[in-house]
């Protein structure tokens, strides 16, 4: 049993964030009803954060915004898509209903002053010392496109029109909510 679930969590969660992974959404994509609403959501500029900060930082910023995004209200579920990238399903939910929750979310990601351990960097006197870490706040933002399922569309075209309306949320600018 225990190697049962195991596997289980294997393929059904992402290891790094712990949030339900692309596999868990194509088996709830199997019962949804007719009526949903889906957000395809990126983080901005993150290339640009590794890149300054370094993978692993990168990562336990990838941590605390998925914790984040699992505060969504209004019958939310969040999955990592993949790389920096999330998928919000509100099943039984409009637009107009997820927009708001969307919207809130995007802000308390956008206000979010994430603490990030960092190692201290060796000086002459410190070398051979053991290693200091120090901390540090820094935020991100995220852009979300959002989209309800229309005309008995399956699940990969709706999914498709939240992520076309992700790249206008991109193209206009980022952390904001487009349709
Ligand atoms: P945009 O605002 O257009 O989304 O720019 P971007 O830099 O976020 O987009 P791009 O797709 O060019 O880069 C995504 C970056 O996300 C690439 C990679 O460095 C980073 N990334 C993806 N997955 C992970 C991960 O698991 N851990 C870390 N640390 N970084 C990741
Ligand atoms: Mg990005
Ligand atoms: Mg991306």
């Amino acid at each position: 049993l225990v190697v049962l679930i195991d596997s289980y969590f294997l393929a059904y969660r992402d290891e790094l964030t712990s949030l339900p992974s692309r596999r868990a959404l194509k088996q709830l994509s199997l019962s949804l009803g007719k009526k949903y609403t889906l957000a395809m959501m990126d983080i901005d500029h993150f290339k640009k954060f590794n890149d300054k900060y370094g993978h692993d930082i990168g990562d336990q910023v990838l941590k605390l915004v998925a914790s984040k995004l699992t505060k969504v209200k209004g019958g939310g579920k969040v999955f990592r898509y993949g790389d920096e990238e999330f998928t919000v399903v509100f099943p039984r939910k409009d637009v107009q209903h997820a927009a708001i929750e969307l919207e809130k979310l995007r802000q308390s990601i956008a206000d979010y002053k994430m603490i990030i351990r960092q190692p201290v960097r060796k000086t002459k006197e410190s070398r051979g010392k053991r290693q200091q870490t120090e901390e540090k706040s820094v935020s991100v933002t995220i852009s979300i496109g959002v989209a309800a399922r229309v005309n008995r569309q399956k699940f990969d075209q709706a999914l498709k029109s939240s992520d076309e309306a992700l790249y206008r949320a991109k193209k206009s600018g980022r952390n904001n909510v487009s349709y």
